[in-house]
């Protein structure tokens, strides 16, 4: 009975939430077709019309394909649960395997295979059709087969013992098993950002440290200014996939070290760069890189509480389509059914997490306006925005649903006020 009443909850969500998404993206199309004939009025003299259109029909042709693979998820999702995929590959394995560990870990491995084989042809086009279309895309086919052969051994050399660790510790360690998880995924993440950097990074990308001295001297006054210590100063060969620019800083402690794309360098003037680099050392200075690891360990730990609840509850299983093994163990079951079903519950509260996402980067660029010269980061983002064919007029409310970033033109006032104020 729970069983069921469980099941039509799932559906609800997933409708509403599918309502949400549809209605979000017509709107967010909507409201670009409105306002593509004319470049804002804050932007008329900087960007031209030309661009301003293609960063609409860009931002047009991908919202689309979203809405595409909206529906196609959602089938998907009721084809793992509902309509018995997952029980049919659990009974297929189980029998091929026996019960014990092999079981429960093929059972994983096959749901990510399976899973991305049915993503890969949106991957794909998304790459080679909608990216290429707009002049985005440097990568060849087998640079795109090399990454994914690439990550998908990352994955199994990684994941496979990630898994088997926290499997064990499900069975074994009793009912406070996910509080251990908790600490050993906590204490994975650490490690991975202490040697993403240097081990992972590397092997998708190549490194060189930044050499234009005239660059280098100015990026290291502005470090000095705020206070900031860095293992160096390294561009990344972006271009060889994509036109799209940016920079990030990555790491932590000793291993910090500011990483360029090659494209941003090619296209800003040095005192451009130094005001993003700027915004992104404020992101760090203002603490916001250690508040949101803060936030995301205590979600982690609400949510592998809850996974400690539900993978106790029959009716979690058969309200998902999944009658529970009597003689294998079933956590593995419960991690994939909980790993697809929190997302159809969690999406509609995602505006929250969007609020203090803006006002970080709203603190952001007060603090590169404070260190550099705001119109340099205007001048900056105003490129940017051409240059990724980022649409200056969203709609607001799908805005505060999908960005994490705040709409250019509230932005670039905010930082033209500031600066006028000074
Ligand atoms: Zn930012």
């Amino acid at each position: 009975m729970i069983s069921v009443a469980f099941s039509v909850f799932f559906i609800s969500f997933l409708l509403v939430t599918l309502l949400v998404q549809f209605w979000l993206g017509s709107r967010h199309i909507r409201h670009i077709l409105q306002h593509r004939s004319q470049v804002p009025a804050q932007f008329a003299e900087k960007i031209p019309l030309a661009a301003h259109q293609k960063a609409a029909d860009y931002t047009i042709a991908k919202t689309k394909l979203g809405l595409v693979l909206l529906i196609f998820n959602a089938l998907v999702l009721i084809g793992f649960t509902l309509f018995g995929g997952l029980q049919w590959l659990s009974v297929t394995l189980v029998k091929i395997t026996g019960p014990g560990m092999w079981y429960q870990i093929s059972l994983i491995a096959a749901f990510a295979v399976v899973s991305s084989l049915l993503e890969l042809p949106f991957s794909y086009y998304s790459q080679f059709v909608l990216e290429q279309k707009f002049g985005f895309n440097k990568m060849t086919p087998g640079l795109f087969f090399g990454d994914l052969i690439k990550s998908t051994l990352l994955g199994a050399v990684i994941g496979l013992p990630l898994i088997w660790v926290v499997l064990t510790l499900m069975d074994k360690s009793g009912a406070l098993w996910w509080l251990y998880a908790w600490l050993f995924w906590s204490g994975f993440q650490l490690l991975m950002m202490l040697i993403y950097p240097s081990v992972i990074a590397p092997l998708f990308n190549k490194f060189t440290p930044l050499e234009d001295d005239g660059l280098r001297a100015r990026i290291e006054g502005l470090m000095e200014r705020v206070g900031f210590a860095s293992k160096g100063l390294f561009v990344m060969d972006g271009s060889k996939r994509s036109a799209h620019g940016n920079a990030y800083f990555s790491g932590f402690g000793a291993s910090k070290r500011i990483v360029f794309f090659d494209t941003l360098l090619s296209r800003l003037a040095p005192a451009e760069i130094e005001a993003v680099l700027a915004h992104e050392l404020g992101h760090f200075k203002l603490k916001h890189i250690v508040k949101r690891m803060i936030v995301i360990f205590g979600m982690s730990l609400v949510f592998l509480g809850l996974l400690g609840y539900l993978k106790e509850q029959i009716w979690f299983y058969t309200g998902l389509g999944v009658e529970p093994m009597l003689l294998a163990k079933n956590d593995a079951m419960a991690l994939i059914l909980f790993m697809l079903s929190v997302p159809v519950f969690t999406f509609l509260f995602s505006p929250l997490t969007s609020i203090s996402s803006r006002k970080h980067e709203f603190e952001a660029d007060a603090f590169a306006a404070k260190h550099t010269d705001a119109n340099d980061l205007v001048a900056a983002l105003v490129k940017l925005y051409e240059d990724n064919a980022s649409t200056l007029t969203p709609d607001p409310l799908h805005s505060a649903f999908y960005d994490s970033h705040p709409p250019a033109t509230v932005r670039i006032n905010k930082l033209l006020a500031a600066s006028s104020a000074a």
